[in-house]
């Protein structure tokens, strides 16, 4: 049985608010990039990118999305010297037991080419039967670095079925194949503010916004 909590304990860390100023977005996705910025549009940062300020893509050597958004923000805030944000995310598909994950960016392979990633997963998914399940979901891990070390992280996530063909040319990865649940049109056709207030981008910058601002 566990006593009372000790007086020495220490007090669980505050969230770190963030100063306006410059915040570096450590991406070199453009699609990310300029979702990142409408949704940091109300919050008085001025953002600017990581490909502008000539900062290198570091090696997602993590194991989760939490993991690999925590490096991606870390060099770029040891690098440029300013808070830096970062994004990691991807798609899971739960039939193929939540591939492609982390791996999503390089199923599009050097080319990026996010037409023969689609078309992997439809495969996979051929290759499992006519009765294979379509159920899918993205998350999206941001995480907020300081350069003297302080990180916070948030994960959202939204949950949808995959259709085939593809539909729709706006949004960006796996857009057309993903259709998020209630709703009829793929993130490829939605209008970005409707993608803006229910992806899983969106629910964690929720999250950061209600910490960190
Ligand atoms: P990474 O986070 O740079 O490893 O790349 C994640 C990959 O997941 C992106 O290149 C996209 O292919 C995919 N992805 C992440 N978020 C979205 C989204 O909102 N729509 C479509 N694809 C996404």
């Amino acid at each position: 049985m566990s006593g009372p909590v000790s007086d020495d304990e220490p007090a669980p860390q505050a969230i770190r608010k963030l100063q306006p100023g410059t915040l570096v977005i450590a991406s070199h996705n453009e699609g990310k990039v300029r979702e990142i910025r409408t949704l940091l549009a109300p919050y008085g940062v001025e953002p600017v990118s990581a490909a502008s300020l000539g900062l290198p893509e570091p090696d997602e050597t993590g194991t989760t999305f939490a993991a690999n958004a925590e490096l991606k923000a870390r060099q770029a805030a040891d690098l440029s010297g300013l808070p830096a944000l970062s994004d990691d995310s991807g798609l899971c598909v739960e039939a193929l037991g939540g591939d492609p994950g982390i791996f999503s960016a390089r199923w599009a392979g050097a080319a990026k080419d996010f037409g023969l990633a689609m078309r992997l997963v439809h495969q996979q998914l051929e290759d499992k039967g006519p009765t294979v399940g379509r159920d899918a979901h993205f998350v999206c891990a941001l995480s907020l670095a300081w350069p003297d070390g302080h990180i916070e992280t948030f994960e959202g996530r939204v949950d949808g079925i995959l259709v085939w063909p593809p539909r729709g040319t706006r949004g960006f990865g796996y857009d057309p194949i993903f259709v998020a649940d209630g709703h009829d049109v793929t993130f490829g056709e939605m209008d970005p503010d409707e993608k803006h207030r229910i992806s899983h981008r969106a629910d964690a910058f929720a999250k950061l916004v209600s910490a960190v601002f």
